[in-house]
């Protein structure tokens, strides 16, 4: 396949190996070879971890599908130091496909474009900061739209 290009969600709310959680961000953002990362965020945590998240998305390219590329990205999680444990606690990465640029794709549990992205500022700015024109196939908004209607519907 010809290179296609990824948005990643990066999250980090504990220290790791690479230190802080914005440190360990812009680590895997270098594991996983990333084009560009959007600046790096930090918001107060949504569950009862109680820590504040750092946030972030990097554009990569890729030859592999999103199932090819979700195994990198497990296995990078894994090796800065994330253990399996509460979907909502303490994590030193997480690694979301959040849009391909081939459209849609399901495959045994994963789904592209990630099914809650529209909803979450966390990653909607950085998007739009990055990837302002880049169109989810399944609303035919941009990215910046998206944006712009969460503001409105969130105040
Ligand atoms: P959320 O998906 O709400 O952000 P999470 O990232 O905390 O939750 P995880 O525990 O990291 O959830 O992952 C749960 C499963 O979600 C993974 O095993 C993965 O197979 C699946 N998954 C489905 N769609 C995606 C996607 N677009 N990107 C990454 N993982 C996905
Ligand atoms: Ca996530
Ligand atoms: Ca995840």
């Amino acid at each position: 396949m010809a290179k296609t290009r990824y948005a990643v969600a990066l999250g980090s709310n504990r220290r790791g190996r690479h230190g802080a959680p914005a440190d360990t961000i812009r680590a895997a953002a270098r594991a996983i070879e990333s084009r560009s990362l959007s600046r790096i965020r930090l918001t107060p945590a949504l569950g009862p971890a109680g820590r504040s998240f750092a946030n972030a998305v990097a554009i990569v390219e890729s030859e592999l599908d999103p199932a090819e590329l979700l195994a990198i990205l497990k296995a990078t999680e894994r090796s800065f130091g994330r253990r399996s444990g509460r979907r909502w606690g303490p994590r030193i990465l997480d690694l979301d496909i959040i849009l391909w640029s081939e459209g849609p794709f399901e495959s045994t549990g994963l789904v592209v474009p990630h099914r809650a992205f529209r909803e979450r500022r966390f990653v909607l700015q950085p998007l739009a900061e990055i990837a302002p024109a880049w169109r989810d196939p399944i609303t035919g908004r941009t990215a910046r739209q998206l944006l712009a209607l969460h503001g409105k519907a969130r105040g």
